[in-house]
């Protein structure tokens, strides 16, 4: 099977009327509108190096409500998009955008041009949060667009996010069931940034939002990610992607930014299976297999789960192997061997 690769062109904020409490897209994105002209350009220079014998391209229109745009300019960029997907060096295209600007006229558009992929920017489920957020949209307006995706042929990715205002642990796994009940193939899970100069940062200022900490953002976004998984839809990102401004925290007002924050979600799904699949076990040797995927995240963050185990049940040696006829969040464990 041929690998998938992105050729990420970002459409930030662009025909976006909202100020979503969250939202500061120039800082995710790092520049203000994009040049249509180079568009073309920029996918040409991301095919030199892709390998189309080793992989697949898919070009993905990210960073704003893209289906929101206006009309010429979006069909100019799915135009452009669709001359590669009909000279063969791209095999289709995936867009993100807002629950409120799907309907079946904008479907069948994307549809015409190649579109494969919908990312739907979901959030949450709760109304009450949506409206404490400023969405501008409602529950119901995202089942039945993540629904009309589906129903299309379509490959719906809900992102969904964790800690936002007035959020708890409760209303974010009701948003990942329903993420799961619209028929989504992938997911999203964006614990809570703020950023400098959103609303969000002057909530927080005002005593009005409280960010959470790290290890309650990485438990509550556990919670989602556990529920994905049960339900067979691939999580393919939990955290925003690192840029270097990111990282050294210039652009974020409080809290911090976790670029491992992924890595510490899955460590800690790990976690919670081990820690029941050893309860009773006292002493001896004990071997885990996982996936060959899996290792690192099985043996903890910083290796502390196999830490926390060995102490736990006293065991004389942990072993944790992968094993690449188990699925990917498979574990198998062996004790006293
Ligand atoms: S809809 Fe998207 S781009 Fe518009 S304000 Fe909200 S998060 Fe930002």
């Amino acid at each position: 099977m041929k690998k998938h690769v992105n050729i990420p062109i970002f459409v930030p904020h662009m025909g976006c009327p909202h100020a979503c409490v969250f939202c500061n897209q120039r800082t995710i994105s790092g520049h203000d509108k994009p040049d249509f002209t180079k568009v073309r350009s920029e996918i040409e220079n991301a095919l030199k190096s892709v390998d189309n014998e080793k992989q697949e391209a898919q070009i993905a229109f990210f960073g704003g409500s893209f289906t929101g745009i206006e009309r010429k300019d979006m069909i100019f960029l799915l135009s452009v998009a669709k001359e590669f997907i009909d000279d063969g060096r791209v095999s289709s295209i995936r867009i993100s955008t807002r629950p409120d600007y799907i309907d079946e006229e904008i479907i069948e558009i994307l549809k015409k041009y190649g579109v494969k992929s919908v990312e739907l920017g979901i959030q949450s489920c709760s109304d009450r949060v949506l409206g404490v957020c400023e969405r501008g949209h409602d529950r119901e307006t995202s089942v039945k667009a993540g629904r009309m995706i589906v129903d299309a042929g379509l490959e719906l990715v809900g992102q969904m996010m964790i800690g936002l205002p007035s959020s708890s642990a409760d209303d974010e796994k009701e948003t990942a069931r329903a993420i799961v009940d619209m028929g989504a193939k992938a997911a999203r899970i964006y614990p809570t940034v703020v950023f400098c100069g959103t609303e969000l940062a002057r909530m927080a200022e005002r005593g009005e939002y409280t960010p959470l900490s790290r290890d309650d953002a990485v438990e509550r976004s556990e919670g989602a990610f556990e529920i994905f998984v049960d339900s067979g839809v691939d999580v393919i990102r939990i955290g925003l992607q690192s840029s270097e401004a990111l990282c050294a925290g210039e652009e974020i007002a409080c809290g911090k930014y976790c670029e491992a924050i992924g890595e510490m979600v899955i460590s800690r799904y790990f976690e919670k299976r081990l820690t029941e699949k050893f309860d009773g076990v006292c002493g001896g040797d004990a071997v885990i297999k996982v996936n060959p995927r899996r290792v690192s995240n099985a043996a903890g963050y910083h290796a502390e789960t196999k830490k926390k185990l060995k102490e736990k049940h006293k065991l004389k040696s942990l072993k944790i192997i992968g094993d690449a006829a188990l699925d990917e969040f498979e574990i198998m464990i062996k004790t006293n061997v």
